[in-house]
């Protein structure tokens, strides 16, 4: 077979097709001389807002200051309990931990890999301080409503949305993940289904008193009279930022189209190739986690599971055919060094433990091609013909 590479991010030449726009709306900022927060910012916030379905929608520096935002204007603090799922990016934990709250880790659910909501409720139940609880969609998938609710009504704090991978999805009633949560955290870090050409993030929510307060944490707590009746810092967002976003949001839909329909084909071929796979146990064939049900989501992962211990193996042989993956995560957030301390030990979260040993990200952005494709589970059915 010919020598090919299938790339596992091709930001570079998605924005080469939108150059011309996107120097138009850095020019336009340039030209302003307003480079921080101002019309840009502004004008996102408002396009955002109605793409999301929220009523308000505050731009800031990161998906990692969204959290830090929503968390503060849930209450949380020092000292605090928060529900975090053990399998998400580590922002998801670190944020609770940086305002001096106890991150406690709930296990996930073994088949859609999100918080699960029976054991985040008896967990919480335990907590003498709980505060909020955080539901992660995590790889563009969004959490059912039902799970979401369950959370809620049986932790009886307020839900945090980490939807920093989710940016366009809807939920099983059909709406934007921004159309009915009390407070929701985007990312637009450049690897996002929608990303800067740098730092950028935002909180929706849909009580103008939250909405206040967050335009007034994220500039250091500074009311409109200039004085400070709570601390906040800078977590504002940048003008050019806000400009590319603004070029790039239109395209956010067909990019993400173009991801599920990738998924939708690599879910197809490998049901096909899993009947041709004679001689290996089924239950040691790569099971993608993203299946057609997925369709309210944005694949901003495709995920298979590779049951074990052959992970390391199958991707050491997509490397040799110039086939990128990831694996997102490789170790239980309650297993992280940093939260030693709390005293978690291996086999605490099953679930989430597995998953660390077996879930392996497949290339899926949008500019993959049919041949990527094909190529791509080619790669993974002959690596599990030889067995
Ligand atoms: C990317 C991400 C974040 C953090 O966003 P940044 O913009 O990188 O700060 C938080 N949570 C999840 C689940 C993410 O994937």
């Amino acid at each position: 077979m010919k020598a090919r590479r299938v790339a596992f991010l091709d930001l570079a030449q998605q924005d080469a097709r939108l150059r011309k726009a996107l120097r138009t709306a850095v020019e336009r900022v340039l030209a302003s001389g307003q480079y921080v927060l101002g019309e840009e910012v502004d004008a996102l916030e408002q396009e955002l807002a109605h793409y999301t379905a929220a009523r308000f929608a505050i731009g800031c520096g990161s998906g990692t200051d969204a959290l830090i935002l929503a968390l503060l204007a849930s209450g949380v603090g020092p000292g605090d309990e928060v529900l975090v799922p053990g399998l998400s990016f580590f922002a998801s934990a670190g944020t609770p931990a940086l305002l001096g709250a106890r991150p406690v880790f709930v296990d996930v659910d073994p088949v859609t890999l999100h918080v699960d909501a029976a054991r985040a409720v008896a967990r919480g139940a335990r907590c003498q301080r709980l505060k909020a609880a955080i539901a992660v969609h995590l790889y563009g998938a969004p959490v059912a409503r039902g799970v979401r609710d369950a959370l809620e009504a049986g932790c009886g704090v307020p839900l945090l949305e980490d939807a920093a991978q989710a940016l366009g999805a809807r939920d099983d009633a059909g709406h934007p993940l921004g159309a009915t949560a009390r407070l929701v955290a985007f990312s637009f870090y450049p690897t996002k289904n929608l990303g800067a050409a740098g730092e950028a993030g935002l909180v929706t929510c849909h009580d103008a008193a939250t909405a206040e307060r967050l335009r007034r944490l994220r500039n250091h707590g500074a009311g409109a009279d200039g004085r400070h009746r709570e601390v906040g810092w800078n977590a504002r967002l940048d003008a050019i930022q806000a400009a590319i976003l603004r070029v790039k949001l239109p395209h956010l839909d067909a990019w993400n189209e173009a991801r599920r329909a990738h998924a939708r084909d690599y879910t197809a071929r490998l049901a096909a190739a899993g009947a041709g796979l004679a001689g290996t146990p089924p239950e040691a064939h790569p099971l993608p986690l993203t299946t057609p049900a997925g369709e309210a989501g944005v694949a901003h992962q495709y995920v298979v599971r590779v049951p074990g211990d052959r992970r390391a193996a199958l991707r050491a042989h997509l490397r040799e055919r110039g086939i990128e993956t990831a694996v997102y995560y490789p170790l239980g957030l309650h297993l992280q060094p940093c939260f030693a301390a709390l005293g978690y030990r291996p086999g605490d979260l099953p679930e989430t433990e597995r998953a660390t040993r077996e879930v392996l990200s497949l290339p899926v952005h949008p500019s993959l091609t049919e041949a990527d494709r094909e190529y791509v589970v080619a790669g993974l059915v002959d690596y599990f013909k030889r067995g």
